[in-house]
Formats: C-alpha cells, structure tokens, sequence
C-alpha cells in the first residue's frame, strides 16, 4: 500500500518505450520533465497563501486577461523544467505572444511543447481544483529552432496529451496515443504512481456543463440541446438530467474522463471574433486527444475538433466534448436547420414550443 508494487510513471514510458521499438529516450525524458514541473505547481498549490502565491498581479497576458501570480509562476517552472533537456526545437504557453526562445548553448531536438501552466487560475484563491495541461507535437523541422508556423499542427497529429490536476488529490493524466492512464502523485515519496490503468468515457450520460450565464449569447442548435435536457422527463429526451459549471477545464475534463458527461464551451455570437472561448493548441486539442483516446468523442460542435487546422498561436475556437452520444447529438442538432434566427434573443426557459415538436 505504500507503493513499493505500484507501476510508477517512469516505468510505464520505459515499458510503452520496449513496446515501441521506435521510440526515443528524449520523449520520455521530455514527459518526466513535464511531471517535474507538475510536481513543482502542485507543491505550490498545496500550500495555498502559505507558499505567498496566491494573488492577482497588474500585469496581462498575451489575450488581455489578468495574470495571477501563480500563473507566471507555473509557466516559469514549465520552462525551467524543460527547456534545457535537449528534446524541444520549441515550445508555446499560454501565458507568451510568441514562441518561448529556447536557451543558447543546448541542443535542439525532435519535439515542440505546448502548454497552459495553469488551467483554472481564476478558481486558486478559492480552493478549487486548478491543472497545467500539455500537448507533444513533431518539429516538422528537427534539430532547428522552432518558428510559430511549425506549431500550427491540427490535433490529430499530436504524439501525446495530458494535464495534471491539483485537487484533493494530485493526478497526472496522460496518453502517449494508446488510451488514456492515470497517475496518482505519492506527495511523500514525490513520485506518480499509476492508479488509473485504462481510463474510459461512458458513451452515454445524463449530465452536462455549460456556463448558462452566456444562454443569451447561444446559437440556436445549443439552446436547443440545453432546453431538451432542462425539459427532463417530461420533454423529448425523457430523461432528468443534472448540471455541473466548476469553471475549470482541467476539473471538468476529469470529472467527464471518471464518470462521464458532455462539457460545451460553444461558439456564441458575443465577439465575432473571438469564436468560442478557448484555446484550439493548448487546451482543447491535448483534451480532445484525451477524451477521444479514452473513447468519448471531441468536436467544434459541428466537426471533429482534432482536424482542425490552426491558424494562430492563441486561436480560440467552440469545443463541445464528452460522452460519444451526447456530442453527436449536439453534431446533429448544429447539421439541422433551425427555425430560430441565431441572433433571437429569446429568452433560454421559453423555447419548449419551438423545439420540442421536431
Ligand atoms: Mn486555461
Ligand atoms: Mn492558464
């Protein structure tokens, strides 16, 4: 019970690696670097005001949000952690307009690194579950430093995906494109320890997650699918549904990877331009990879989200993920015509006579 028979994380990549005779050292070297600065960010976040981390500083990031001291913290130990390792030709963040320069004097390698330090941020001076998340792309030109054209790579062509969560427990969730496993850090012996062997989406699910103080802004295919499963038993989906809003993708990710759920963050008619509100590199393609990896399905709310390809660093972009079922619904639901305009400004609890007929 204290770990001695347990896989760890090291394990696994050298067992993964003898199955793969292709495989290199420098990606596994590259993923325990990652874990390391997982491991650091967790450490952080454990002490809470402890650690003198929590805060908002006056400083921006790249896409005009403000920055808590934690985030530039947690992008400076990503960066610390893995740029020296020899395995990047580059890396982007959340929280850097452009690529991050890798440090003079050390070898470019094969991989490029994206990350988001930290998933959440609003949500870590109230003590709720934040993460980092990581997606591994191929340097299309290895050995070279990296320039921003080379990361824009759809998400079917990530080699690996992850993102640890801080929560109650600490868990490193990670698939290197053979399923999707879960590790458990051991905050003792400092080491991630594999708890979830085989994670899997239920294809169905009576649960879904949406920010619904954006209702007004909704396209009528999503207002349609939220209206279905408010309506219950009583309407066309004859089901009562619950619903989850925790405001942190990472947290939402792993609830729908234990035990399903479908998740919407869709594109709405706010901003013209800002379509939908996360970000394609960084947060929904290394989840999308995940959640289809472990058999649910991952989609813009119109296609399949890991073949898009991108065409900016910090491109947001709808992401609609979760149980098979529910995402090709919500699919189905945006390929239908629709009597509603999608600027109506119908009320979200009134609608039922509209939709519930067809
Ligand atoms: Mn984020
Ligand atoms: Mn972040």
């Amino acid at each position: 019970m204290f770990g001695i028979e347990r896989t760890t994380l090291t394990e696994y990549l050298i067992a993964h690696r003898r199955a793969h005779p292709g495989s290199t050292g420098e990606f596994n070297a590259l993923i325990l670097q990652v874990a390391q600065a997982c491991k650091a960010i967790s450490r952080i976040v454990a002490h809470g005001a402890l650690g003198g981390a929590l805060g908002t500083l006056e400083s921006e990031n790249v896409q005009g949000e403000t920055q808590k001291k934690l985030d530039v913290i947690a992008d400076e130990i990503f960066l610390r952690a893995t740029h020296w390792g020899g395995d990047l030709a580059g890396m982007v963040s959340e929280e850097n307009a452009d690529p991050i320069p890798l440090p003079q004097g050390h070898a470019r390698g094969k991989y490029l690194l994206v990350f988001d330090p930290l998933d959440g941020s609003s949500n870590i001076d109230v003590n709720v579950s934040v993460g980092s998340i990581f997606s591994v792309l191929r340097a299309p030109k290895p050995h070279e430093d990296a320039q921003t054209g080379d990361f824009l790579q759809p998400g079917n062509r990530q080699v690996a995906a992850g993102y640890a969560i801080y929560g109650p427990s600490t868990m490193l969730v990670l698939t290197v494109g053979s399923g999707v496993v879960g590790f458990t850090l051991d905050p003792i012996l400092g080491d991630f320890f594999l708890t979830h062997p085989d994670i899997r989406v239920p294809p169905t699910t009576r649960e879904f997650a949406i920010n619904a103080s954006n209702a007004r802004f909704w396209e009528a295919p999503v207002r349609r699918y939220v209206d279905e499963c408010l309506a219950g038993r009583s309407g066309p989906r004859e089901a009562d549904f619950n619903m989850r809003w925790i405001a942190s993708l990472v947290a939402e990710t792993h609830r729908i990877l234990t035990r399903g759920g479908v998740f919407l963050y869709p594109r709405d008619t706010r901003a013209p331009d800002k379509p939908g509100r996360l970000r394609l590199l960084y947060e929904c393609n290394p989840i999308g990879m995940l959640v289809e990896q472990a058999g649910g399905r991952a989609s813009t709310g119109r296609l399949p989200l890991l073949e898009v390809h991108p065409d900016a660093l910090h491109q947001r972009i709808g992401f609609v993920f979760g149980s098979c079922e529910e995402v090709e619904r919500i699919e189905r639901y945006h390929d239908e015509p629709t009597e509603a305009p999608p600027d109506s400004d119908m009320p979200l609890f009134n609608r039922r006579s509209l939709f519930l007929d067809d």
